[in-house]
């Protein structure tokens, strides 16, 4: 097993088929997924690449690509209602997401035919126009196949909204991570230093556009364990997840 399997986070995941794997890529068993689904600052992006570096097993954060395409359709001066132009973008740009290179704050490199966008796609005004571009079907169908094509063993922990509901159903183990809003607002605020109450409308905002969307709400699916982080310290939560994983037979 590679020693240090949660700097396999690289590779291109959008904007360049050749790079997928499937699971009939794969000989032996096919890869253990975890689908970690959650609201905005529930913990996922704290959590799961500690599980990964846990269990040998690769992490992508999939809101990094609805982020960094929404950045895209900003700077090409794409309307965000035009669902068809994002979508092209979505299919066109290549992404690529790299462990992270700089100690400034980001969580992993993501570069955007072959520029770093790291910082950028955490701004402001991708904040308040991702939940808009992320709604449209033709952004989501675009961006389906990279999330499932970075799938590989011995497993893999995909971060999102809709992961257990549509981008891996049949994933042996789902999680819904969440806490109060007031709480991921504390955290998201405590990390950024934005002011508390901006954070908490907008929010609150993203929430109600990413849980109403008529295409892949977030929503936890009917399978899901349900974690509420309020108050758990995140090496708990890494401890259940892992012991829920072990428990329906992952590798790792
Ligand atoms: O996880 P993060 O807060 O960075 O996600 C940014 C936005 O990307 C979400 O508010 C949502 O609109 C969109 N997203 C999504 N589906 C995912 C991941 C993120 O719609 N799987």
């Amino acid at each position: 097993m590679d020693p240090r399997p949660v700097d396999r986070t690289h590779d291109r995941v959008a904007g360049d088929s050749s790079a997928a794997h499937t699971f009939t890529d794969v000989a032996g068993p096919p890869p253990f997924v975890i689908a970690l689904d959650g609201p905005a600052a529930s913990g996922k992006s704290t959590v799961g690449p500690a599980v990964a570096e846990r269990m040998g097993y690769f992490y992508l954060d999939t809101g990094v690509l609805y982020r960094a395409i929404t950045l895209a359709a900003i700077s090409h001066g794409v309307a965000l209602d035009d669902g068809e132009a994002i979508a092209h973008l979505a299919r066109t740009v290549c992404l690529e997401v790299h462990p992270p290179t700089r100690d400034d704050g980001r969580q992993v490199d993501v570069l955007m035919d072959g520029q770093d966008v790291s910082l950028e796609i955490r701004q402001p005004a991708v904040d308040r126009g991702v939940s808009a571009a992320s709604a449209h079907q033709s952004v989501r169908a675009a961006l389906g196949a990279p999330q499932r094509g970075a799938i590989r063993a011995p497993g893999t922990i995909l971060a999102g909204r809709d992961i257990g509901t549509v981008i891996v159903p049949e994933a042996p183990l789902k999680v819904w991570l969440t806490a109060s809003v007031e709480e991921r607002a504390r955290r998201r605020s405590a990390q950024t230093g934005e002011d508390l109450a901006a954070v908490l409308g907008a929010m609150r905002q993203r929430d109600h556009v990413d849980g109403t969307r008529a295409v892949a709400p977030m929503k936890p699916a009917v399978d899901a364990v349900e974690i509420v982080t309020d108050g758990l310290a995140p090496e708990q939560i890494v401890e259940e997840i892992v012991a829920l994983a072990r428990s329906r037979g992952a590798p790792g």
